[in-house]
């Protein structure tokens, strides 16, 4: 595919494959973009942004609308893109496409409700006479830098607000990761966005990342990924806001009064989808030493179900992950672990991008498996005995993005509810839940601000005070 780069398709000279991981086939090639081609893109986006500003808020729901109409009737040339460029599976590939028409839906609806607020100004001393409200007005060029693991759902969760609320919008999509982005601009172009109010450019993080941090003409970034390339971002950004949606080793608890079947189901789900490489992926299982045995049997049954293979196979359930050298990476964490002591329950595998669903058991705080984001199909065992010692083990992390715990007590449960430092807490079900109307967004090294499209356009639009002073 080409990139959409200062107002049209362009290709360069080099180019970058993207392969499938299950058999390192080409499924196609993109351009190497450069810094001069960001340069080029944002001096039109500069253009575009006035465009965008000059339409009413109506306007801009119109062409979202009529975007998610558009990607619904292409949902299975992009459920099948994304199960090619990541390696998921089919299955979640077509909710990963429902859930970014409704993204860029929503976006459209609340488009029409930007407000801003009226300020009692006579409740100040010398207010007398003053009358006070604010206006949102757009950033100007937004530019949004996203990840792999849902190459289509986390650039609407950027590109709908950003429309939204009036910017122009300037997309980096991830190197392995960058043809749901391509056609999703394909889309919003024949949806009616102005050909200089948007850029989707490919190329490698490094250089491209530079250019977009150093350009001073960009208003805004919102980055999800990791907390690595988030740090360097942030160094990079000047006075530029920021969101930045990081990385977890989100933790779930299980107390002794769980309901075992609820909470096995809820981790084989939430430990193993999309091989692992979920932000909220339930990583650290703390349980209670009372259930230990009668848990980790219902797990490893469950476990061990979990077929892996080719991602557009029916039967299949985990496919592989996004390169071969994540899946070597998983398994040195897990040998390390075992060296260490900690016993493997199910798992341990590897052929190629394929790492078998894995359980580790009596893991300890210093082995790479529970103090490190994992983003593969592992998941790593303790106890505790009582809820306070739960919610230390919860907390004993940099991270902080999401949580949850199994109990029928709403004692223990609001608890941990308020003393878990996670953005994201989840009772009576895994860490792996979000809906995308919902303030999402993580505390600690998971990174600063919310997204889901509501809070999302506030991050992407400024607030201006405005004082009438009256007779
Ligand atoms: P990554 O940080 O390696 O890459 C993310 C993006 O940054 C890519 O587009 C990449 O090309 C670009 N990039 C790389 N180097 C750069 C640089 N120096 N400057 C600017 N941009 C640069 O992340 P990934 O491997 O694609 O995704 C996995 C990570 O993303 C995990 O840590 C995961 O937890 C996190 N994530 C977080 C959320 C969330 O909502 N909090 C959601 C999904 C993924």
């Amino acid at each position: 595919m080409k990139m959409f780069c200062a107002g049209q398709w362009q290709d360069t000279k080099e180019t970058i494959n993207v392969t499938n991981s299950f058999d390192q086939s080409i499924i196609d090639t993109v351009p190497k973009g450069s810094g001069e081609d960001i340069a080029n893109a944002v001096s039109v986006l500069e253009q575009g942004a006035r465009i965008m500003k000059a339409m009413t808020p109506y306007d801009r729901s119109l062409i979202l609308q009529k975007a998610a109409d558009l990607l619904l009737k292409r949902q299975d040339e992009f459920a099948r893109t994304i199960s090619l460029e990541v390696g998921k599976v089919l299955a979640e590939s077509q909710v990963e496409t429902n859930r970014s028409a409704e993204v860029i839906r929503l976006s459209g609806e609340e488009a029409r409700r930007m407000t801003g607020e009226m300020i009692p100004l006579e409740g100040n001393a010398g207010g007398k006479n003053k009358v006070g409200f604010t206006l949102r007005v757009p950033c100007g060029v937004v530019a949004a830098i996203t990840p792999f693991n849902f190459p289509l759902n986390l650039v609407c969760h950027k590109v709908g607000p950003a429309i939204a609320a009036g910017n122009a919008i300037l997309i980096k999509p991830a190197s392995d990761t960058p043809l749901s982005a391509l056609k999703l601009t394909e889309i919003l172009r024949e949806a009616g966005l102005p050909p200089e109010a948007i850029a989707c450019v490919t190329g490698p993080g490094g250089e491209i990342g530079r250019a977009i941090c150093t350009d001073t003409r960009i208003r805004k970034i919102s980055f999800t990924g990791s907390y690595e390339v988030g740090t360097k971002i942030c160094e990079m950004a000047g006075m530029k806001r920021v969101t930045m949606e990081l990385g977890s080793n989100s933790p779930v608890v299980i107390m002794d009064d769980a309901d075992l079947e609820k909470a096995t189901t809820a981790i084989t789900m939430a430990g193993y989808a999309n091989a692992g490489q979920v932000c909220i992926s339930a990583q650290r299982i703390l349980t209670s030493s009372a259930v230990k045995s009668d848990f980790v049997d219902l797990l490893k049954s469950k476990v061990e179900d979990l077929t892996t293979g080719n991602q557009l196979e029916d039967t299949t359930k985990i496919g592989p992950m996004v390169r071969e050298s994540d899946a070597a990476r998983v398994e040195e964490w897990v040998n390390e672990a075992v060296s260490q002591g900690a016993r493997l329950v199910c798992g341990g595998q590897r052929q190629g991008a394929i790492y078998a669903p894995t359980i580790l058991d009596e893991t300890k705080p210093d082995m790479l498996v529970v103090k490190d984001e994992i983003f593969g199909p592992a998941i790593a065992l303790s106890y505790f005995d009582d809820v306070n010692e739960a919610i230390a083990m919860a907390n004993d992390t940099t991270y902080g993005l999401s949580a949850g715990i199994f109990t029928q007590d709403i004692d223990r449960a609001m608890k941990f509810a308020r003393q878990v430092d996670s953005g994201n807490i989840h009772i009576n079900w895994s860490s792996q839940w979000r809906a995308d109307a919902m303030p999402y967004g993580g505390l600690k090294h998971s990174g600063t601000g919310k997204e889901g499209p509501k809070y999302a356009i506030q991050e992407m639009s400024e607030e201006k005070m405005v004082v009438m002073h009256l007779a």
